[in-house]
């Protein structure tokens, strides 16, 4: 890209950093220690919820009822996704109304920000960008919920990828046999991986969470597999290979890829802490989580609790 935008939010991000550091030294504490006492108290960033807008089918949350449950389930901050791809819900919930309801409330929720791969005005990768920047100017933290009724490494999809990892935006996406397609063994997303390696992608949805096994089906990609985990599984060799990836474990997908073998669920979060998300997809007042029991009962070691509920989100988004 042209260097101007570039060079500016890099010197906005590199001022706030030194003020930071400044403020941190004149009190005497490190940069790290005052940098988190900065942020809301609560033992979760949920890296996965959304609003509703009045045209949907469901109870709409509101971002004071989003506030107040997180309040309720010691959850400091959370990302707040628009869904605007056809495929991705019953109604668009747009960037546009992401960045206007969080804007009063920015020290907890982050807006994200989305574009559909197939928008035929956004043609080029240039424009692509130069939205991305709009949106990233404006507050946006991060690009998604990526939803779209494409191929994973559909060209298009590929384009947008290379213009949020240069305008800065991780990628949080949705995987299935619907929306960002692949196959068993997960060669479409290795190839995105190879192609955007300055992408930050972070997985979700079934198909992402269902490779947590090896020995999988193409169906398994849609649903919510209940065998016991086999050796194999694409997510561990992904993660090996390319330290771009990381793991959104919100939402029923989440959940299940660790509750249907508990014993392999934990050792894999404990193995892989430093690229593993904790979030909930909670949408809908008075929704069902299954994540605050969960991770409740898993006993993991504190430093993993640290880079998981918390650390991972905000080292991502910036903020650390
Ligand atoms: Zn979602």
């Amino acid at each position: 890209m042209t260097g101007k935008s570039t060079h500016r939010i890099g010197r906005r991000a590199f001022l706030k950093g030194a003020a930071a550091v400044a403020a941190g030294s004149a009190l005497g504490a490190s940069f790290r220690a005052d940098a988190e006492s900065v942020f809301p108290p609560g033992r979760y960033v949920d890296i996965h919820t959304h609003l509703g807008q009045r045209w949907g089918f469901r109870e709409i949350l509101t971002v004071e009822k989003l506030l107040k449950w997180m309040d309720e389930n010691d959850i400091a901050q959370a990302a707040v996704l628009p869904l605007i791809s056809p495929e991705a819900w019953d109604h668009p919930l747009s960037t546009d109304y992401v960045l206007r309801e969080t804007e009063p409330h920015r020290d907890r929720l982050f807006p994200f920000c989305s574009i559909d791969p197939r928008t035929l005005l956004l043609g080029g990768y240039a424009k692509k960008r130069d939205l991305l920047l709009k949106y990233k100017e404006a507050g946006a933290k991060g690009f998604g919920e990526h939803k779209p009724g494409v191929a994973i490494d559909d060209p298009r999809n590929i384009e947008l990828f290379q213009a949020s990892a240069e305008v800065g935006l991780p990628i949080l996406f949705h995987l299935d046999n619907d929306r960002n397609m692949d196959q068993p063994g997960l060669p479409g997303l290795e190839k995105v991986l190879k192609e955007v390696p300055n992408g930050i992608f972070i997985g979700h949805a079934n198909g992402f969470w269902a490779s947590i096994s090896g020995g999988i089906t193409q169906a398994d990609l849609s649903a919510y597999p209940k065998t016991p985990v086999q050796p194999g599984g694409a997510l561990d060799r992904l993660m090996d290979a390319y330290p771009n990836l990381y793991g959104d474990l919100s939402a029923g997908s989440g959940s299940n890829a660790i509750e249907r073998d508990l014993a392999f669920g934990r050792e894999f979060i404990v193995r892989r802490a430093d690229r593993l998300l904790f979030g909930t997809d909670y949408l809908a007042p008075a929704q069902q989580v299954m994540q605050l029991a969960l991770y409740r009962t898993l006993d993991l070691p504190e430093a993993v609790q640290a880079k998981v509920f918390r650390d991972n989100a905000r080292r991502l988004l910036g903020l650390l």
